[in-house]
Order: C-alpha cells, then structure tokens, then sequence
C-alpha cells in the first residue's frame, strides 16, 4: 500500500501525498498532522518533493520555497 510511511506506522491520517525526489520516500503534506515530507526534508536535506497526487505534476523546492514543474519531453 502506498501512503505516508510515518503515518502508516503511527496509525494517523494524512491530507495528501508528497514524494521525495531524491530517495523516493512518501510523506504527507503540511496540511496533514504529521507534516512527514516536511520532517523528512528536515532530516534528510533533501531539497525537492513532487505531490504524489493522481493528476497533479507539480514539485516544490525547500530550498527555494517554490513550486516549479518538471518540462517533460
Ligand atoms: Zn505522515
Ligand atoms: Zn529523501
């Protein structure tokens, strides 16, 4: 099942998906309890976290505190 890792060993619910682009780790959204994408980026450095959400192709910076998409193709 995919979903935040965090959560899932917490038992507690996120708000939506985000997904590092560095290491592939799944975390949940600021608007979520446990902020994990934020705390993983925190943690790890990992500077860039795309949503994981079906449909939406944006990514967002830490470093930059932005949001930009990945040109395709
Ligand atoms: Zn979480
Ligand atoms: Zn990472």
């Amino acid at each position: 099942m995919e979903g935040c890792e965090e959560c899932l060993a917490e038992g507690t619910q996120w708000v939506h998906l985000r997904m590092c682009q560095s290491c592939g780790h799944i975390g949940c959204c600021d608007n979520s309890t446990g902020k994990h994408a934020t705390q993983h980026h925190r943690e790890s450095g990992h500077p860039i976290a795309r949503s994981a959400e079906p449909g939406e192709d944006w990514s967002w910076c830490y470093v930059d505190e932005e949001v930009f998409r990945l040109s395709r193709g």
